[in-house]
């Protein structure tokens, strides 16, 4: 494969230190992740973060009845850890650890980059033909940003049934589920099924940060409809989210603590310094360090060019 010509600048994330609560709406931005329409909900320019999320991709919904939508080769992390939820269809993962998975609805696959690993994601032969769901990226906290590498595969994250509808807690805590995937700062990831004509009072944590993305079908916020390929920013100090639909709604309900770290974010790496980001692109193209993923056939990505001057492009 040719080196791409596309440059990626750093860019500086930081927690705005939400006061109080707030209902901010930011539109998605379409990206190609080869030939995967993507529609990328963070980082947004002025909303890095959403307590330790850093990222947030939603791909699909999409058929298919041949090829793979998805074929992302191996490429590398580091300082965060890769969050994969999907409503339909399957994805496939390995890593350079030799970890491979195929995840499916109600499964979640988390892989903790710690200080370096690589992995390639792609539709399985063996698939639905369909595609829908999300990949989100958590920051390591700086105490655990080196550590090893890591992965885990949950195949049925915990729900709870209300009257109303469905909570399925993929990420930390909410009432009586918690995920069993592991995360490394306090944080929220869950997916909100609202059944038609019913409310979903959703009790949140006061102290975190929240934010919302439509997935499918309607839904308003106490009361204020919600567009979709929109994610909205509910800020802190919110005791609940009450949700609405009409004809059946899901959304994605991410939050957490404000993170308290400043971040550099560079094409797959979430570091500190543009040294760190300098250093982990030579180990890449050098192929040092993060070792290789030999379950998929075919060319790993190069990394992009590194300059200052562009807009940042993860590849996911
Ligand atoms: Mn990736």
């Amino acid at each position: 494969m040719s080196k791409r010509e596309e440059t990626v600048a750093t860019e500086e994330c930081i927690a705005l230190g939400a006061v109080g609560r707030q209902l901010d709406a930011y539109p998605n931005r379409d990206i190609n992740l080869g030939a995967l329409a993507v529609s990328r909900a963070l980082p947004i320019r002025d909303r890095r973060l959403v307590g330790p999320w850093c990222f947030l991709d939603r791909f699909g919904p999409l058929t298919f009845n041949e090829g793979k939508p998805m074929d992302v080769a191996p490429h590398p992390h580091i300082g965060l850890q890769t969050v994969t939820w999907l409503h339909d269809g399957e994805v496939a993962h390995d890593d350079s650890l030799g970890y491979g998975s195929v995840l499916r609805p109600g499964g979640v696959n988390v892989m903790t980059s710690g200080g370096g690993i690589a992995h390639a994601e792609q539709t399985p032969r063996d698939n639905t033909g369909r595609l829908d769901g999300v990949q989100l990226w958590t920051a390591l906290p700086d105490q655990h940003r080196h550590m090893p590498a890591a992965f885990s595969h949950v195949q049925d994250v915990p729900a709870i049934e209300y009257p109303s509808g469905i909570v399925q807690v993929f990420a930390g805590e909410l009432e009586r589920a918690a995920s069993p995937a592991p995360y490394y700062s306090a944080l929220l990831g869950a997916d909100v099924r609202v059944h038609p004509r019913h409310e979903l009072a959703v009790p949140l944590n006061p102290t975190y940060e929240h934010a919302i993305l439509v997935m499918n079908g309607d839904c308003s916020l106490d009361g204020q409809p919600l567009e979709q390929r929109m994610l909205y920013y509910l800020g802190t100090a919110r005791a609940e989210a009450c949700f609405a639909s009409r004809d059946g709604g899901r959304v994605l309900l991410i939050g957490g603590p404000p993170f308290p770290e400043k971040i550099l974010m560079w094409w797959n790496f979430v570091a500190r310094t543009p040294d760190e980001i300098t250093q982990a692109r030579a180990d890449w193209e050098d192929q040092r360090r993060f070792g290789e993923v030999k379950a998929y056939d075919g060319p790993r990505l190069s990394a992009p060019t590194l300059t200052r001057f562009a807009h940042p492009n993860p590849v996911s």
